[in-house]
């Protein structure tokens, strides 16, 4: 590349496609065998570094450590990662989570948490669809009875000292509407959450026609536009405009409550900052997820696949 770019989020896919959550919307998902111990995937260290370097020399501020499932599940590749990534000094380290080992598990996860802030984590990043357990276990634990303690969770990382973010997919029935997105905002606030994302579920597209269960629910709960028409708007009228991110999400101030609004596939071609650079654990280095073209740097041969979001 002739010109440096801005790269804002260097983007890390760890762990495997195994996940504990049932996400109808997740096209990556691979159920977890009952009483198997599974294996932590391989990573290509040496392209790892190279990404790393990449990042760095583009004024990378931002890493996020997030997964095609659930990263968590392999806490010693988390920590491997911390390890290599940490003489880049990168300022801001996040884990991308469902939160729900963490939170079922707090004896086994409390240490790691510790040492992952002291390896240079700064925030934990909880995926959510709701403030209410009910609509978070339908989505994230069908199986299961009951959905996690979240404003437990939430003081549990808050008081390893780590920052919380909480990332809502927005999606007809569940956070559709500027009551809800106020509700959920209180919520944040009252637990301490510092910051939260909203990013409207995708349409269906071609990619998902692939996976019936994820397209047929994400016809069903798509927002349409004049939902997220007037949950733009509620942010926009009741928040402080703070910062317009490189990929167009615009950072609000409501009542207190750092609020992002997202949109989580927009491409911009023409724009001179690249938005994300995507290490994935064979060693390919991409700068779009939906596009296989986008790609930097090749890694070992693997078979095709992509991220829903
Ligand atoms: S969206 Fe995330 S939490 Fe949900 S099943 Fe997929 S990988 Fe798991």
């Amino acid at each position: 590349m002739e010109n440096a770019v801005r790269i804002q989020t260097f983007s890390i896919v760890a762990g495997s496609e195994a996940c504990n959550a049932r996400c109808p919307f997740c096209i990556s998902k691979m159920t977890l065998p009952f009483g198997v111990e599974p294996k932590e995937p391989d990573v290509n260290w040496r392209n790892f570094e190279i990404a790393c370097r990449f990042a760095k020399q583009n004024n990378c501020t931002t890493v996020m450590l997030t997964g095609k499932g659930e990263p968590t599940i392999f806490p010693e590749q988390v920590t491997k990662f911390l390890e290599t990534l940490r003489p880049y000094e990168f300022p801001f380290t996040e884990l991308q989570t469902n939160g729900i080992l963490i939170s079922e598990k707090t004896d086994v996860y409390s240490p790691y948490l510790n040492s992952w802030r002291e390896l240079g984590l700064t925030t934990i990043a909880v995926s959510i669809v709701h403030y209410e357990p009910e609509k978070n276990r339908q989505v994230y634990l069908p199986y299961k009875k009951e959905y996690i303690d979240l404003a437990r969770l939430i003081t549990t990382v808050r008081r390893h000292g780590l920052s919380v973010r909480l990332t809502c997919i927005l999606s007809n029935g569940f956070i559709d509407s500027p009551e809800k997105v106020k509700r959920l905002i209180q919520f944040a606030r009252e637990h301490d959450a510092g910051q939260l994302t909203l990013t409207p579920v995708n349409k269906p597209d071609e990619e998902l026609s692939q996976n019936k269960e994820a397209w047929n629910w994400t016809k069903d709960h798509h927002l349409s536009d004049d939902q997220w028409k007037e949950i733009q708007t509620y942010v926009h009228v009741n928040g402080n405009p703070l910062m317009r991110l490189v990929h167009g999400a615009m950072v609000y101030d409501v009542s207190g409550q750092n609020v992002c609004l997202n949109n989580c596939l927009s491409v911009q071609a023409d724009a001179e900052d690249m938005r994300n650079i995507i290490f994935f654990p064979n060693g390919d280095v991409r700068f779009y997820w939906q596009y296989p073209g986008a790609i930097l740097l090749q890694g070992w041969p693997q078979k095709k696949d992509s991220k829903t979001c």
